[in-house]
């Protein structure tokens, strides 16, 4: 398996190379912030709680965000060949729960691409992206809050994922193609993925 993390701020573009890089490896991609819309879309307890949290901007408790995945991991883990996990982690014990879930599956984070693109930028894309897709977080107050526990709370995964030798940087402006572009090196030149 080749598991990776794709990390960044809302609004970095995490989505958007997820669905490239599916078509491009064929990973099997889990989207924390998708379950809980799917959660709150289908009116479950689940959605109800999660829903509290997103509207406000704020994260979901670690301990919930945790048995979430594992679940995931577990239904999807039999046809897949290797994962992308897409909004999480994002605190330390999120990621540490992480490293502990995939050791005891025998399995580990290979690579942590984040995408890096300067809060103005992401401020424009998330305005823009509530307005095409109606997604009710991203309007400019819960947008603000967002980017607030971005780097308060998400971003010291950075140097997380640094000292732990996993974390690439992608410059996460320009054209889409190009950051994809930018990223499939970066996964291309990874040993487990030559290995594979
Ligand atoms: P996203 O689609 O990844 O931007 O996630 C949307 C919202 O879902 C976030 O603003 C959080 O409220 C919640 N969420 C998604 N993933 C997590 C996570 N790993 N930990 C806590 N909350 C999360």
């Amino acid at each position: 398996m080749f598991n990776l993390v794709i990390f960044g701020a809302p609004g970095s573009g995490k989505g958007t190379q997820s669905q490239k890089l599916i078509d491009r490896y064929g990973l099997t991609h889990i989207s924390t912030g998708d379950v809980l819309r799917a959660q709150i879309a289908a009116g479950t307890e689940l959605g109800k709680i999660a829903d509290s949290y997103i509207s406000k901007g704020q994260l979901i408790p670690d301990d919930l965000m945790v048995d979430i995945l594992a679940q995931e991991v577990d239904r999807l883990r039999p046809q897949a060949s290797g994962f992308i996990f897409d909004g999480f982690p994002r605190t330390i014990p999120q990621a540490e729960a992480l490293k502990k879930m995939l050791e005891e599956r025998g399995e580990e984070v290979h690579s942590v691409i984040g995408l890096e693109v300067a809060d103005e930028e992401l401020m424009e894309r998330l305005i823009k992206r509530g307005i095409d897709s109606g997604r009710s977080d991203d309007n400019p107050e819960t947008i603000g809050k967002r980017l607030k526990v971005y780097h308060s709370t998400t971003s010291p995964l950075r140097d997380y994922y640094t000292k732990e030798g996993k974390y690439q940087a992608i410059h996460g402006s320009g054209h889409v193609d190009e950051i994809f572009s930018r990223i499939s090196d970066a996964i291309d030149s990874h040993p487990a993925m030559k290995k594979a």
